[in-house]
């Protein structure tokens, strides 16, 4: 039998809820292209629960005790004398969400001789070492596409709420004021803007088409090309690299993944090709954006606005200059966690582990690595290596 430890984020601080704004969720059948929704042979869940917390379990315990196994859920994720650093040592699978993330370091994995199988309830993978999960021969596997038009969904909203200057707006409202000198002297319209995507995978093609009714223009760059027809339909244009495309977009939202290639991306010499006064929206990875060159733009005004939820290390220590630079509209990693996401990812890592305890070959889209190499949605999104270095910072938060 074996071992499960489960990372997942702090209860309510009043605690957990019973009861919900809503009664019910749509009902969906299908991903945008096609893809099932996760396939588990039962839930032990309600659709729409906080699933994501502690006390929420993703819904996992009485199925993984109904088989035997033992099961640990802890929010204590950072630092050596954490439950999940002590609780690691004997585990075979561990299961974390990027929101939360319980980052798997070559050392802890070198101190997790029995770890075979790293989920990662939400898509991104990068809290793990995959280098080192590789080395170890670890399958690392995440329930892709579970939130991805969830994110697209939050993007929109910090697109236009940066463009339209709202949160500012709101503010002024919350503090009884009246000066609508004050609340557009920031403000523009989105349409006729030029908007780019880094990466049109299933987050920034979902963008695009988001963006479409908007009459902006609309820009992309990946690895691989979208199909013509696809370019034709939301009239897009290509660009080969991403120097290339932000020099001439107003608004830039990343949406690729973080690896080695993409850490650090955004520094303070590619900021600076951006024009002047542009947006830029980042719910991919912390790491992709350099932290002190985005908050030193925004203070020159070379950035009119930044915001995203993603940031690094998770959770982002109090003293975080993404807390308090101007013209932000950060949230906590909070987009692709909504109720809605929460389950179909909670069924989605049900799936995961039904197919590894039963012997099935888990669905090739939800591999990141595996038998030592990059696999699946792994083998054609990320590059090998590691982007875990500096996640200790993550243990200041509780400090
Ligand atoms: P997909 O795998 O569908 O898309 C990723 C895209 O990024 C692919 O098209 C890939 O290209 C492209 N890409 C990879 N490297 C580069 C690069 N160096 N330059 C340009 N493009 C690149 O994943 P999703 O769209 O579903 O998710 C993307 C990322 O968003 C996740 O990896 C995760 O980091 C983040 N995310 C954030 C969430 C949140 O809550 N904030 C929730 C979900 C995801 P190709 O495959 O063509 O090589």
């Amino acid at each position: 039998m074996a071992k499960i430890l489960c990372v997942l984020y702090d209860n309510p601080v009043d605690g957990y809820p019973n009861s919900y704004p809503r009664d019910d969720l749509p009902k969906l059948e299908r991903y945008p292209n096609g893809q099932t929704l996760p396939t588990p042979s039962a839930i032990d869940f309600t659709p729409g629960a906080l699933l994501g917390c502690v006390s929420g379990e993703l819904g996992l315990r009485k199925f993984l005790e109904a088989r035997g196994h033992t099961f640990v859920v802890t929010s204590d994720k950072d630092g050596t004398n954490s439950v999940f650093d002590r609780e690691l040592a004997d585990a075979e699978i561990v299961i974390s969400q990027p929101f939360w993330p319980a980052y798997l370091t070559a050392e802890r994995i070198a101190r997790a001789p029995k770890l075979k199988l790293a989920i990662t309830a939400g898509i991104g993978s990068d809290h793990v070492d995959l280098q080192a999960a590789m080395d170890r021969k670890i399958t690392v596997a995440e329930v892709t596409y579970c939130n991805s038009i969830s994110v697209s969904e939050h993007v929109m909203m910090m697109i236009l709420s940066l463009v339209r200057n709202y949160i500012p707006s709101y503010q002024q409202v919350i503090a009884g004021g009246w000066n609508i000198a004050d609340c557009v002297s920031r403000s523009y319209d989105l349409e006729g803007m030029q908007v780019g995507t880094v990466a049109a995978g299933r987050i920034g093609l979902a963008v695009l088409r988001r963006l479409k009714p908007f009459d902006v223009g609309l820009h992309y760059t990946d690895r691989h090309r979208l199909s013509a027809e696809v370019e034709r339909e939301l009239n897009l244009t290509f660009h080969p690299n991403v120097e290339d495309m932000i020099k001439i977009c107003d608004v830039v939202t990343i949406n690729c993944p973080l690896h080695p290639e993409t850490e650090n991306l955004f520094d303070e010499a590619m900021i600076g090709r951006m024009k002047r006064g542009a947006y830029l929206v980042n719910t991919a990875r912390g790491k992709i954006c350099n932290r002190d060159a985005v908050a030193r733009a925004l203070e020159s005004g070379q950035l009119a606005g930044y915001a995203g939820d993603v940031w690094f290390p998770q959770p982002a220590p109090r003293d975080h200059p993404w807390r308090t630079m101007p013209h932000h509209g950060m949230t906590p990693h909070t987009s692709g966690s909504s109720l809605s996401a929460q389950t179909r990812y909670a069924a989605g890592t049900r799936e995961i582990l039904e197919c590894w305890f039963d012997g099935r070959p888990i669905r090739e889209e939800y591999l990141i690595v595996d038998g030592g190499h990059l696999a699946g949605a792994g083998a054609h999104s990320y590059s090998a290596g590691d982007a875990t270095r500096g996640s200790d910072e993550a243990a200041r938060f509780r400090n």
